[in-house]
């Protein structure tokens, strides 16, 4: 089967700054658009190549809603009907929360492109007080980029978590989502070799998440230039994978998809000149680099 390739699309925006969004088909005929909420982003994940930017802009609503308006227009016949849209593309969805909510809605209106609620989901690296806005303003599905079991290791490769730790950030959604009983949360999670991938960390996920109705996305790191990580190998994936399930988790493995064309998850952008710094490397760490 020939393998199926994603389609990047790059916005020219009126003050000259470039956005991405990128197409992924699914071999079922399912297609995925995700979208940018900002130009670069502030959050200066230590994994991720849009982090190296900085923040150079908010998007508008309009800019956002466009790119899914834009990709339907042009792909819908080539690629079967593209029925999730997910914000997942550049920036932090929730540090420009009201355009993103507006974005959103008008993404599931039925006067508007009328998505279905589930299949839009924003993702956010754990801003706490917009997460509780979000989740009673929005009915859209909501994902969230863990990545570390330890606020040591979420210090260190997510900054935000110094703001707002794994306790309250967790203790949140268990608080809001049991309260709503409708909703689950998508915990991403980027594997990363030495860092956040051994067993332990396994049975400390999920530890971390009883009580939160959830399912786990693991995803293969996709190294990126200047980048100081390395990707976990496949078969420790599916040990880590398996660890959780026999803990009673429902698990997703994705594997690398794109990243020989600059458009997976966290390789969106351009760097350029001016880079955000990369932050001290705990000790222990330092020989996983
Ligand atoms: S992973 Fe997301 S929140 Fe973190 S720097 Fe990259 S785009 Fe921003």
């Amino acid at each position: 089967m020939e393998p199926v390739r994603m389609l990047q699309i790059l916005f020219s925006l009126e003050d000259g700054s470039v956005i991405e969004t990128v197409i992924i088909p699914c071999a079922r005929g399912r297609t995925t658009i995700c979208v940018s909420s900002q130009v670069g982003c502030a959050m200066n994940c230590q994994f991720c190549f849009t982090g190296r930017m900085g923040l150079r802009k908010h998007l508008s609503t309009a800019e956002i809603v466009e790119q899914a308006v834009f990709a339907r227009r042009l792909f819908s016949d080539e690629l079967g009907s593209i029925n999730n849209v997910v914000f997942m593309g550049m920036g932090e969805p929730f540090h420009n929360i009201d355009n993103v909510i507006k974005a959103s809605a008008i993404m599931v209106d039925e006067q508007g492109l009328h998505f279905s609620p589930r299949k839009v989901t924003v993702s956010t690296s754990g801003l706490v007080p917009q997460l509780k806005r979000f989740l009673q303003e929005s009915n859209c599905s909501l994902a969230v980029s863990l990545n570390a079991t330890t606020d040591e290791v979420r210090n260190w490769i997510m900054p935000i978590n110094r703001k707002y730790n794994l306790n309250l950030l967790l203790g949140t959604l268990r608080e809001e989502l049991n309260l709503r009983q409708k909703q689950i949360v998508l915990f991403e999670y980027v594997m990363l070799s030495g860092v956040n991938d051994s067993m332990d960390d396994a049975k400390r996920l999920i530890e971390l998440v009883q009580g939160i109705p959830c399912k786990i996305n693991l995803i293969s790191f996709n190294p990126h230039g200047g980048s100081q990580f390395k990707p976990t190998p496949d078969d420790k994936i599916i040990e880590f994978r398996n660890v959780l399930i026999q803990g009673g988790l429902t698990v997703f493995v994705r594997l690398s998809r794109g990243d020989d064309q600059m458009a997976a998850c966290g390789q969106l952008g351009e760097p350029g000149g001016y880079q955000l710094p990369l932050l001290r490397v705990p000790e222990k760490f330092q020989v996983a680099l």
